[in-house]
Order: C-alpha cells, then structure tokens, then sequence
C-alpha cells in the first residue's frame, strides 16, 4: 500500500473516513479474525457478526453516554426513509410540530404531512420561546445539522410543553456530546461521521415504543426491530463492521490533552474557527450565515465573482482538495468537516483560499 498522503475529501457524505479504518478494513478483507470470511459473507446470526455488532453498539452507547432507557438500533432506509418512519411510529396519526430551518427539516415536514397533521412552528433560525407549539402534537422535530445550508443547533431546543423532541442529527452525529434529556428520538444516517451508506442510527427512549400504526412496515417497527436486537431483518453487516471500527478509532482518538469524543469535537471546534475566520477575514469570500447557528460540520461558501467557481474546483481538485462543490439548491462551494477531517485538510484548505484570491482577487 501506498504510504502517500490522500487528498483531503470536503464531501458531505458519503464521507471521508479514517485512514486507519479504512487501512483495517482493507487488511480484514478476506479474513475477519481468523473466521476465513470476509464480513460481508458472515451470516448476521452467526456467533462471529454477533460480536462484532455487540461491541459497535456498546462502544457507541459509552461514547455518546447514552442512557439506559434509550434502545439503540441499526436499521435501513436513512434519513429520507426516517422522515416517514418516525411519524409511522411516533405520530399516531395525529399532530406533529416541525421546526423548519433548512432543506432538510422542509422535507421531513413535507414526509410526515402524509401520515399526520403537520404544523410548521417556526420558518428559519427562531428562538425556541417563539415556535408555534401545540399541547397536543405527538412530538416535535428539528433538524439539529442542516447539512445544505449550514445551520447547526449548537444547544438543542429545550421543550417546556412535555412533548418529545425528535432530531435529525444525520450530519453531525457523533461530532459532540448529545444532551439526552431533551431527546426522545435521535435518527442519522451513517454516511458522514460514522462509515458507510446503508446504515441509520436510531435511538429511542422505551416509553415511547409500541405504538405505531398498523400500516408501519414490520422492517421499519421500532417496537419489532428493537425486541429483534436490530435483527428482525438482516441488517446491513458491513456498514456496522465499518462503523464499529471507527467507533474504536473515536476511542482512541486524542488532541490537545484530550481522549475519545471530548478530543473529537474539540478539533471540530478549531477545524471550523480556522475556516470561518479566512472567510470572515476575506473580501472574495462569505459565508451568509449567522454566526450563532453557524455548522462546524458543514461550511456552505460564496466566492463573490461566481465566475470563477469552475475555475476554482479544477485547481482545489488539483492540489488535492476534493468534493468542494455546492449543494446544486444553493450553489457556491461546500466545505464539510466531519470528524475524519484532520486540521492539516483545513488549514491546507485554507491556504489554498489565500492563493486562490491572491491570483484572482
Ligand atoms: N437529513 C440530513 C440532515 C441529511 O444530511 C441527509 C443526507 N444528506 C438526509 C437527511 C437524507 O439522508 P439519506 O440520503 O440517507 O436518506
């Protein structure tokens, strides 16, 4: 295997992972353990893959500290597929408040419009205190990362109204500690932090299992795939292997002083300062969004002269930084920092902005 650097890869998922894993990965191919299989032949029951799928969920759980009375499981479908299964489940066919602030919140209140009353409680980045809530909804969603738009919940919303708040954490998943107690349902999609498509995280407080309605996919039951450990349907093996390996990497993970998930979002703090502030700092670029609700997961950027956005892909790509381009709905360039990023991608990143505008400023 080649010892040298890869290019650092900006996309917002599928995402870039860490080498070590993928490194790992690569050497287990043919061979998990000595088992002469490779992963993707196991047989999900087999004593092997139950080892494997045991330490992802119990190393997950210590590092995201998560309580007992959340079930966590690994299922299929991902985000888009969670934006109707969360209202199968948790809507009883009744009221459900969405917080829209971005493409994707717009969406999730789009899906679940077809399975319950759905009230927008707020357009764009409101203070909670003013979002339109009802007493009666069956809970209320957010999307905690707007991944296309670059907004991100830095505290999550604090509900006084003892609805269950439901988040999107897809894009920011397992990039800073989650504050449970205001959580009753979190889902993602594996493809950015965590490993490979194909895998959707959902965590979900026990009381509110049980109630789905009867045109809920048995697959897509909470109450079923929980009982079933994740095991009702074969689910998707290697992603969890994949996952459970950089779950392993997180762990060990250490940056200034510090170990695991507290060393992770430390350097996803400093990741993000160093790029906002080339931005900020510069007159050819912008970021248009407000600093308080600014992602440190997703940085969407402007140049000023958009002439020059091809222009300036091609020579990203050619001194090795790739996936830069814009969501197509906003246009621009995208920066995305997630966990496997290391400084020296943003602060190379960075350099590259400073020449990039010193030639064509
Ligand atoms: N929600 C968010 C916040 C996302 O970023 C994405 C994917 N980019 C989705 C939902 C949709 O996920 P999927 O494509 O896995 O369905």
């Amino acid at each position: 295997m080649t010892s040298s650097r890869r290019p650092f890869n900006f996309s917002a998922g599928p995402a870039t992972l860490p080498e070590p894993v993928l490194r790992q990965v690569a050497a287990e191919m043919l061979d998990w353990g000595g088992s002469g299989m490779s992963v993707m032949e196991m047989s999900h029951r087999g004593k092997e893959f139950g080892a494997i799928i045991e330490r992802a969920e119990s190393d997950l759980r210590e590092l995201l500290a998560v309580p007992a009375e959340f079930r966590i499981l690994f299922m299929q479908g991902g985000g888009l597929g969670e934006n109707a299964i969360v209202p199968l489940n948790l809507g009883r066919g009744g009221k459900v408040d969405v917080a829209v602030t971005g493409a994707w919140s717009r969406k999730s209140a789009a899906e679940a419009r077809r399975y319950a009353d759905v009230q927008v409680a707020a357009e764009g980045f409101v203070p909670v205190g003013q979002w339109r809530l009802r007493d009666d909804a069956a809970y209320v969603h957010v999307c905690s990362n707007e991944t296309i738009d670059g907004i991100e919940f830095h505290e999550l919303p604090q509900l006084t109204h003892g609805v269950p708040l439901v988040i999107d954490c897809s894009s920011h998943l397992l990039s800073r500690p989650i504050d449970w107690r205001r959580v009753g349902l979190a889902f993602g999609g594996a493809q950015k932090n965590i490993g490979p498509a194909g895998l959707t995280l959902v965590f979900v407080r026990d009381e509110l299992l049980g109630h789905a309605l009867d045109i809920c996919p048995s697959a897509f039951n909470y109450a079923t795939v929980a009982a079933a450990q994740s095991m009702y349907n074969t689910p998707p093996t290697f992603a969890i292997y994949v996952a459970g390996l950089v779950f392993q990497w997180v762990q060990g993970f250490e940056y200034a002083g510090q170990r695991g998930l507290a060393a992770i979002e430390r350097r996803n703090i400093d990741k993000a300062a160093l790029l906002y502030a080339a931005l900020d700092g510069s007159g050819f670029y912008e970021n248009r969004v407000p600093a308080a609700c600014r992602s440190r997961m997703n940085v969407p950027f402007f140049l000023k002269d958009e002439t020059l956005n091809e222009r300036f892909l091609a020579e990203a790509r050619a001194h090795g930084l790739l996936q830069l381009k814009g969501h197509k709905s906003v246009g621009g360039m995208r920066a995305s920092l997630y966990n496997a990023m290391p400084l020296e991608g943003v602060q190379a990143l960075v350099s590259f902005l400073q020449d990039f505008e010193a030639r064509h400023g």
